[in-house]
């Protein structure tokens, strides 16, 4: 029989599927409408849990999360608990370090521990009497005629629970997802890239930070990458990004020494030996996909928000961001069409889609630009043009980074004046480059070389000392 949750008041039922970061969110949202709430979880309750198995330890949050949080009440709370990172510090292979800032002085990002983030923003839903968390319900499929969902308890037994929303937070591997696949017009695309990712543990030294604590480090290595955020026990985690059959070389304790000792020699004391042997096998190397999907709704019954949606590489520090905005972005469509899911659905994802698309091609742009660029002096050199310019013109041009972290321009306009500023910028460096061309060439034909020489000796003369006429 299939369990009708009931509302309190007169408001619609609300079936948050999926309680991590992004679903945890949304609870607080819906609930602060007044919906009534019902979020299940697969896991059990991470607060109680001893060990939380999940993806990256910590992760970065920026302006457009900060902008979710802050509109549930909580963005002071967990601001308080993250580390100001101000600018990547790039360490290079003979150990010496240069930061290349985020932004303008004062912008960063912060480096937050997701666990703590999910179990606060869990306990933040929790206070809401009108929303209820339903841990240890495994969704395993739905009905779109009639909206019944089948979870599946712990000890296998099953349960049908309807609602009058489904709100698909069920991450990269989406349960929800899967009725999207059996319709009609339906886009779904999934990319592995080559790389997985491996976390080691880098220990404090006396007490404080082994390295720098405001500074998200990177080792870029052209073809792989390390990476360390801070912790607020003092600790970094080191994310190791390497293609997979480069993983599976290394199977010895001493070949990870070798392989740190080639690329990363000033990581290996920080870790420590004994530790690098291993941790290093403690786990498998992850994958990392990339999903992309369209329309992000069914009908008025079911959307899809977070990771479910739109999973990304990490390389932009942004999934767990777009996902919170997302809420956000639902949020200002639920206020501008009177909580009308079958006018809102629709218009969600007519505004989402090309958003959540344009995060997900910059996120794998970036994921070549953190290992590879930011070792090239001409992209150092573009960067310091950007930023030159921005500062003359601080509307006109912006740094790409700029426009994704630290302003909600939506995404897929961001990528768009990116485009046209770098033709600009071109353009610019073209024409100064054809003038300083033509004008060398006008005075070389004008004046031959010797008379030239002549001409610049005596410019030069007077520009040492101007009293002097000759
Ligand atoms: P998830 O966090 O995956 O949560 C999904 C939840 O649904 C889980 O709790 C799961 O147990 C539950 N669930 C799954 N299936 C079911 C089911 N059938 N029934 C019920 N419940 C179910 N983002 C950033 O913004 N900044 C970063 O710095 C950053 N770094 C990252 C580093 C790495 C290595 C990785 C892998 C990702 C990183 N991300 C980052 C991305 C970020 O982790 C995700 O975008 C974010 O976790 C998405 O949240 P979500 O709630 O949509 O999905």
């Amino acid at each position: 029989s299939t369990n009708k949750r009931k509302s309190t008041n007169n408001k619609k039922v609300v079936a948050v599927v999926g309680g991590g970061l992004v679903g945890a969110l949304n609870a607080c949202f819906f609930a602060k409408r007044g919906f009534q709430v019902e979020v299940f979880e697969s896991r059990e309750d991470i607060r109680r849990a001893k060990i939380v198995k999940g993806r990256s330890i910590n992760l970065a949050l920026s302006h457009r999360g900060r902008q979710a949080l802050k509109h549930v009440g909580m963005e002071d709370t967990i601001v308080s608990n993250g580390i100001p990172m101000h600018s990547r510090m790039i360490h290079s292979l003979n150990g010496t370090q240069s930061p290349i800032p985020y932004g303008k002085k004062g912008q960063y990002i912060l480096s937050v521990d997701r666990a703590n983030l999910n179990k606060e923003l869990l306990s933040a839903a929790e206070m809401y009497p009108n929303a209820n968390l339903n841990f240890a319900h495994k969704l395993l499929d739905w009905n779109t005629e009639t909206g019944a969902m089948t979870f599946v308890r712990v000890d296998g037994a099953k349960e049908e629970i309807q609602a009058d929303l489904i709100v698909g937070c069920d991450g990269a591997f989406s349960a929800v997802r899967k009725q999207f696949l059996r319709q009609s017009r339906f886009n779904y695309s999934q990319t592995y890239i080559p790389h997985g990712y491996l976390e080691l543990t880098m220990p404090p030294v006396n007490g404080e930070f082994a390295m720098k604590p405001n500074h998200l480090h990177i080792w870029p290595r052209n073809t792989f990458m390390m990476i360390a955020l801070p912790n607020l026990d003092k600790t970094f985690t080191c994310t190791l990004f390497m293609p997979f059959d480069k993983f599976e070389k290394i199977t010895t304790g001493n070949q990870v020494i070798d392989f740190f000792q080639e690329y990363f020699p000033d990581a290996i004391q920080l870790i420590g030996v004994d530790a690098l042997k291993r941790d290093y096998f403690r786990l498998p190397a992850q994958a990392m996909v990339s999903v992309k999907c369209s329309p992000y709704h069914l009908g008025d019954k079911c959307v899809l928000m977070g990771d479910a949606a739109h999973a990304v590489v990490p390389f932009y520090g942004q999934g767990m961001n777009a996902g919170f905005e997302d809420c956000l972005v639902f949020n200002e469509i639920m206020d501008q069409l009177n909580e009308d899911f079958s006018a809102v659905l629709p218009e969600y994802t007519r505004i989402r889609v090309p958003d959540d698309h344009a995060i997900a091609d910059l996120a794998m742009y970036n994921y070549v630009e953190m290992r590879a660029h930011v070792n090239s002096k001409w992209f150092l050199f573009q960067k310091y043009v950007v930023n030159f310019l921005n500062m003359i013109m601080p509307r006109t041009i912006i740094p790409l980074y700029t426009m994704v972290t630290f302003t909600r321009m939506r995404y897929h306009e961001a990528v768009k004046h990116w485009h046209w500023q770098n033709k600009v910028i071109k353009q610019g460096l073209f024409a100064c480059a054809a003038v300083c061309l033509s004008g060398g060439s006008y005075l070389l034909l004008r004046y031959p070389p010797k008379m030239l020489y002549v001409l610049v000796e005596q410019l030069w003369t007077r520009l040492q000392d101007p009293k002097n006429p000759s």
